[in-house]
């Protein structure tokens, strides 16, 4: 553990999710892979649909709705339906065949092997102050096995833009009825993360999985208030 800045009182803890609290890595690899396979299926005019052709919809998509990269979800979703579109299928049958495909990659998110660590942790930590999850992604606790430490969940798209805008650090606090130098806020993004609650007045903590250093690190600008190299040392900090 690491300490970069003085650490205050912390009454509450904000979390991100992946890569944060599990490794995602595989999960996505496995995800992405499963949903394109359910795409390609899905018509016989999609048999030769590429990865990249579907990174080109994603991008004209972004293109002419540039609100849409805060919803990750749908951002997918919508993509989806374009293909299926593009494939030939009328409104209505690409919008079912876009959820149906959905579902498909929904089932694959949620199968992430959560560290034993990360219960204990979540568990012990909970009965101190109350944790609340902060998400860019489309992971949801409850399909995670861990919605029971969380006093509510928060996803960039339905509760705001996608960290590191502020929008979601400050619904946590509103809710919470927390004072922003009171909360910190775990993650293992520097930018997302940790800039992004340090610039609205929380304590951040990074979490550094992968042995990075931080004074090498091109995107660090901001120095969180401590690096952490695993989850259970946030239990020393309360
Ligand atoms: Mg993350």
């Amino acid at each position: 553990m690491k300490f970069y800045r003085p650490l205050r009182a912390v009454k509450a803890i904000t979390f991100d999710l992946d890569d944060t609290l599990y490794d995602n890595y595989p999960v996505i690899r496995k995800t992405t892979a499963e949903s394109h396979a359910a795409l390609q299926a899905y018509h016989p005019a999609l048999r030769e649909f590429t990865p990249r052709d579907y990174q080109a919809l994603r991008d004209e998509l972004l293109a002419c709705e540039p609100e849409i990269y805060h919803d990750v979800s749908e951002w997918r979703r919508r993509s989806v339906e374009l293909a299926l579109l593009n494939a030939g299928l009328p409104a209505q049958e690409a919008t079912a065949g876009a959820d149906e495909i959905m579902n498909v990659f929904h089932h694959w998110r949620s199968q992430v092997e959560m560290p034993e660590e990360t219960h204990q942790t979540l568990k012990a930590l909970g009965a101190e102050v109350p944790l609340v999850a902060i998400t860019n992604g489309n992971a949801h606790p409850e399909q995670l096995g861990i919605a029971e430490y969380f006093q509510f969940a928060l996803r960039a798209g339905p509760d705001g833009r996608a960290k590191p805008y502020q929008d979601m650090y400050h619904l946590a606090m509103q809710r919470l009825g927390v004072a922003p130098e009171q909360i910190l806020h775990v993650g293992d993004d520097l930018t997302t993360d940790v800039a992004g609650a340090l610039r609205c007045g929380m304590q951040a903590c990074w979490i550094n999985l992968h042995g990075g250093n931080l004074m090498q690190i091109s995107d660090a600008r901001l120095l969180p208030h401590v690096e952490i190299s695993r989850l259970a040392s946030l239990t020393s900090l309360l």
